[in-house]
């Protein structure tokens, strides 16, 4: 029996937030497995914010999204065909195959994953590009030491909650930036971040900032950018640091961001902002995993997903994002393992 690939293309180029229309479902037959190849059912994709600027058609550090291609990026799969001697069926795999129920890899393609160390839905997550993203950002630019002040946005969600984490273990003050009451209990009661500010309630985030940073604000890991942004570059100690991650608040944006200008700010504090993308240290990811690792099975780090159910609603998991409506890693789940438990 033929199976029957379901994929999602970028059907038009957003402007502005996303919605259903940008998005096309289309079938396609699997096509015959060649010998050292093997053909995954995937099980669960990632969603992410990076997906958006692939979504233009401008210059950037990753090429965009092709109109009527599929939407690549991480997926997680099951082998259940093989013709490699490298893979068998049941083989739980890794890799950017994106948005469509099969895919057809050679050897070289994807990677064998241990489901007996960890939920293999971390290796989208926390093991995986999010949890490396805060590793080295947090460690390589942000250098947090102890009794130091970390101040994150987007805190809550599946960078950012790693991030406060591990400026936990390296022993400083953390405060965490969210947009929901319970994204901040989350931050302070399952994470033990030290404090949380709702940004979307506050009357005054630069007054609350103030006061859930009494020493100022050492390191500033920045997930959102814009007006959360300019509030706390108005609290930065000589010397800070600010790990310029992404700045979600402004992909929608059809109109340039304007704001207060840094660079005043900069040089009164010496401070350093640097942006960067997880792929500056491919050649350290084993580094970063094995420690994120160590630190997961210590207990030291947790983790939370937020995983929606059915291919057919990746779309709208995607534009969740925008809406905030995700705690932790966002991913959602297509299939179930058929050979392997
Ligand atoms: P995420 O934080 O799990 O999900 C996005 C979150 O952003 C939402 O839950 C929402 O939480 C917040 N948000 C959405 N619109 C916002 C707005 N207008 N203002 C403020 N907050 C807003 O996503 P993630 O994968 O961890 O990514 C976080 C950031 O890191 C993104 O900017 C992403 O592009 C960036 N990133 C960069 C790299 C890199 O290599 N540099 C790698 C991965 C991710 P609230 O409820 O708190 O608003």
């Amino acid at each position: 029996m033929t199976n029957i690939n379901q994929q999602i293309i970028l059907a038009k180029r957003p402007e502005g937030m996303p919605d259903q229309n940008t998005f096309k479902f289309v079938e396609k037959d699997v096509d015959n497995l060649e010998e050292g190849h093997i053909l995954i059912k995937t099980l669960y994709v990632s969603v992410d914010p990076y997906m958006r600027g692939r979504m233009e058609d401008t210059e950037s550090y990753v090429e965009p999204y092709q109109l009527n291609k599929v939407i690549d990026g991480g997926s997680i799969g099951e082998v259940v065909e093989s013709k490699s001697d490298d893979f068998k069926q049941g083989d739980i795999v890794i890799g950017v195959w994106g948005w469509q129920t099969y895919y057809i890899a050679n050897e070289k393609g994807v990677r064998k994953i241990d489901p007996s160390l960890a939920p293999i839905t971390t290796h989208l997550g926390i093991l995986g590009m999010t949890g490396l993203t805060a590793y080295f950002g947090l460690l390589d630019i942000g250098q947090p030491k102890e009794g130091e002040t970390v101040v994150i946005s987007g805190a809550a969600g599946a960078v950012g909650s790693v991030v406060g984490q591990i400026a936990k273990i390296k022993g400083a003050r953390v405060v965490g930036i969210a947009g929901s009451d319970e994204k901040i209990a989350f931050l302070k009661d399952e994470l033990s971040f030290d404090e949380g500010i709702n940004y979307r309630t506050t009357q005054d985030l630069e007054a609350d900032l103030k006061v859930a940073c009494p020493h100022g604000v050492d390191v500033y890991f920045d997930n959102v950018g814009g007006k959360i942004s300019d509030a706390v570059m108005t609290y930065l100690n000589r010397y800070a640091r600010i790990p310029v991650c992404g700045a979600i608040s402004a992909y929608n944006l059809n109109e340039v961001d304007m704001g207060p200008r840094v660079q005043t700010t900069l040089i009164k504090k010496s401070a350093l902002m640097q942006g960067f993308t997880v792929g500056n240290y491919s050649e350290r990811f084993n580094e970063g995993a094995q420690q994120l690792g160590a630190w997961l099975k210590d207990g030291k780090l947790k983790y939370r997903e937020t995983i929606i159910k059915g291919f057919e609603n990746i779309p709208t998991a995607f534009m969740n994002l925008f809406e905030g409506k995700n705690i932790g890693k966002l991913l959602v789940q297509v299939a179930n393992r058929e050979y392997s438990q």
